[in-house]
């Protein structure tokens, strides 16, 4: 077989098939080696008895061969019995085997079995068993054997001397100072050792819930790795240079809040305090303002932009989709253009003459506000003096759009003692993102919170219906409508097929309208071109009306008060925060609000896990909380997340003890120890560097 790939090792080609094997997994050099975990551990310590054999339970035994035969039952098999030394019988049977099995089990000979027992026809059995032929005097393994997590073609017994004699050779000195050690850790030399060789009288259970010390220092010692090379990441932006935005110029700020319709909540006072503290330093700012749907985010963004553009700099708003970035255009500019400030609106719709217009008043500055989607930073967008950029639902956005933002973040061209100003950075999201994934993943991200709503909101009523009782919702809609309220009605996701999504939103809509007569339907999917889309939005915000059918480009952020029902059609198949996002969009004014979840049964467990916890509870943080338990931190940050680092050791549900250890470690090392710190850094970065974030 030829290799796919050129190797690019200069050994490559005459490297042997398990070599080969190991370099897949990832198993390159000593430290791979010691850090590739056991997934399991075979008890080969004990003899037991045959009579006390346990059905189910993988057991060894010993004993010597009295019979083996192949016998032609239903299909050719080799079946041998062994006596042990009480003189209790066991049956071994092989369906397939070599001759060589054949004689290793004759007549005679005193053999080693290991093997799962089960209830057979005649009697307890044990099929396809280790066979070690021993004598009286073999010694049982002193430790618990490992399992290794292997692949084809790499033999585990080969595995097992290969991880050994990497054991072995690594260099596991401790490079950490014992004081930022947490109490009763072993040493990493003894912790590999442990999980590697367990003493037999260690719990299995510990070990495999990795629960036990040596996981513990295992689990300390990647998150140390981790949160130091964030920490080394945030002292280097400390190092960057950013403008200054001088607050008493915010007069304007002030005049803003005075054409505000509502005043600040408390929470988002703070937050503008804390965004406003950043904004006065000339380190670029990196913060992320988490608020749950509707905790009124977008006022908070207009607050800062309006420091940025009292002091000259222009601000650039991004949204993940053009509804969205449409609305907080119109909402914006309803705000700031009484205060004489200029707005452009950038999006990939956008074209000809009113886009090339669009453009020079970006570049020369005389757009202070500059709204739109990932338009914003393509490449023929040139800002004249860019000072702080906004990404609203920032989780939407990919890892390439963001490198783009990384690019125009750099392009003022004006510098501050020789450095280049970055332009300060405020991410917005309605997914809050738990406390562990924060300090973890997030580490070098600055984070405020929203954590109230406006007033006079009412609580959102979520109800749980099987299809079964569509009519009564339709019949609520009914009754919404006539008191002069607005209604969404999302349809199910099918991510396979967009077609049938269009499909099913098409049928709704038309029964939708044949049962509510005199009733004005829209719809609105995601094949439609983007001025449609505008169009049915607008008339739609416009209470024109009444209930809106929708596939998820409703999802983020769009804001009609007036709207008091949201029904959700299919909801098991939409994730937590995906519910929780879409639910959002009620609730938004003083009307009492209520969301419907429809499913169609049967449920699966998770299923009925998640619609419960939607019933449960509207607070976006619990929701976020569940949403990690049920699907776990990768799937959690999903693809679009990607790049972020996943922990291969330590669980960040089960660990904040742990994360949190790592944190105060990292901090002190840096300033105390910095070679320390340098060595565990490089320790681990030399070890499939992909787990850890740069
Ligand atoms: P989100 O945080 O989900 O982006 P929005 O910024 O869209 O929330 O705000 C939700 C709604 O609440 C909007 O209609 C907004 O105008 C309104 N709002 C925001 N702040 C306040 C406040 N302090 N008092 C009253 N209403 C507010
Ligand atoms: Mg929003």
């Amino acid at each position: 077989m030829t290799p796919s790939k050129p190797d690019s090792s200069a050994a490559g080609k005459s490297k042997s098939g398990p070599q080969k094997a190991m370099e897949k997994l990832g198993l390159r050099n000593d430290m791979d080696l010691a850090l590739h975990l056991p997934l399991r551990y075979e008890d080969e310590t004990q003899l037991v008895p045959i009579k006390q054999l346990r059905e189910g339970l993988t057991s060894q035994v010993q004993g010597t061969v009295v019979q083996c035969e192949v016998q032609l039952r239903s299909r050719r098999q080799l079946v041998a019995h062994i006596r042990d030394e009480a003189g209790d019988e066991l049956v071994l049977r092989f369906l397939n085997f070599y001759p060589s099995t054949q004689k290793a089990l004759a007549p005679g000979t005193q053999v080693r079995i290991r093997g799962e027992v089960r209830g057979g026809f005649w009697g307890r059995e044990m099929v396809h068993p280790t066979v070690k032929a021993v004598s009286d005097d073999t010694p049982l393994a002193s430790s618990l054997t490992p399992v290794y997590p292997a692949s084809a073609g790499l033999p585990q017994a080969y595995l097992r001397k290969a991880v050994a004699a990497g054991l072995k050779r690594a260099d596991l000195s401790e490079v950490l100072p014992p004081e930022v050690i947490p109490p009763r850790m072993l040493s990493l030399r003894e912790a590999l050792q442990c999980l590697h060789h367990p003493a037999p009288q260690m719990s299995l259970d510990d070990l495999e819930e990795r629960s036990h010390p040596a996981w513990q220092r295992l689990k300390f010692d990647e998150l140390l790795a981790q949160q130091l090379s964030q920490l080394q990441a945030q002292r280097e932006r400390a190092l960057q240079r950013a403008p200054r935005f001088e607050v008493r110029l915010g007069a304007l700020h002030e005049r803003l809040l005075a054409v505000l319709p509502f005043e600040l909540t408390r929470a988002q006072r703070r937050v503008v305090e804390e965004i406003a503290g950043d904004l006065q330093q000339n380190v670029p700012m990196h913060r992320l303002l988490q608020g749950d749907v509707g905790s009124g985010k977008t006022v908070v963004a207009a607050m800062s932009a309006a420091l940025a553009i009292a002091n000259g700099w222009q601000c650039a708003l991004m949204a993940p989709t053009e509804i969205l970035a449409e609305q907080h255009f119109r909402k914006l500019v309803s705000w700031v253009e009484p205060l004489g400030i200029e707005t452009a609106w950038l999006t990939g719709s956008r074209k000809g003459k009113q886009r090339r217009d669009m453009l020079v008043r970006v570049a020369d500055g005389s757009a202070a506000l500059v709204v739109g989607t990932h338009a914003v930073i393509e490449d023929e967008v040139h800002f004249a003096r860019l000072g702080l950029a906004i990404i609203d639902e920032q989780h939407r956005f990919g890892v390439a759009q963001r490198l783009a933002l990384r690019a125009k973040l750099q392009s003022s061209g004006e510098s501050d003692g020789g450095q280049p100003l970055e332009a300060h950075l405020l991410m917005m999201s309605a997914t809050p993102i738990p406390r562990t994934l924060a300090m973890t993943v997030f580490a070098d991200l600055d984070i405020s919170t929203i954590d109230e709503l406006p007033p006079g909101r009412t609580p959102i009523v979520t109800k749980v219906f099987g299809d079964s009782r569509r009519d009564d919702v339709v019949a609520q809609i009914a009754v919404e409508v006539a008191k002069g309220r607005q209604v969404y009605w999302v349809c199910p996701l099918i991510e396979e097929s967009e077609k049938i999504d269009l499909q099913n939103a098409t049928a709704t809509h038309q029964e939708l309208c044949a049962a509510l007569p005199g009733v004005i339907v829209g719809l609105l999917h995601g094949r439609m071109n983007s001025a449609d889309k505008a169009a049915v939005m607008a008339r739609f915000s416009a209470g024109e009306m009444a209930v809106l059918v929708s596939t998820t480009v409703i999802e983020v952020g769009v804001d009609v008060p007036n709207a008091s029902l949201m029904v959700i059609e299919h909801a098991e198949r939409f994730g937590l925060s995906q519910l929780h996002q879409l639910r959002g969009r009620v609730g938004r004014g003083a009307v009492a609000s209520v969301c419907v979840l429809i499913y169609t049964p049967p449920l699966s467990q998770t299923g009925k896990d998640r619609l419960k916890a939607m019933a449960e509870t509207n607070d976006g943080f619990e929701i976020a909380r569940r949403d990690l338990e049920i699907r776990g931190p990768g799937e959690f940050l999903g693809a679009r997340q990607s790049g972020a680092a996943l922990l291969r050791f330590a669980d960040l549900q089960g660990d904040l003890h742990l994360v949190q250890a790592a944190r105060q470690a990292a901090e002190s090392l840096w300033d105390q120890h910095p070679q320390a710190a340098e060595r565990h850094l490089a320790r681990w970065r030399g070890v499939r560097p992909e787990y850890l974030k740069a």
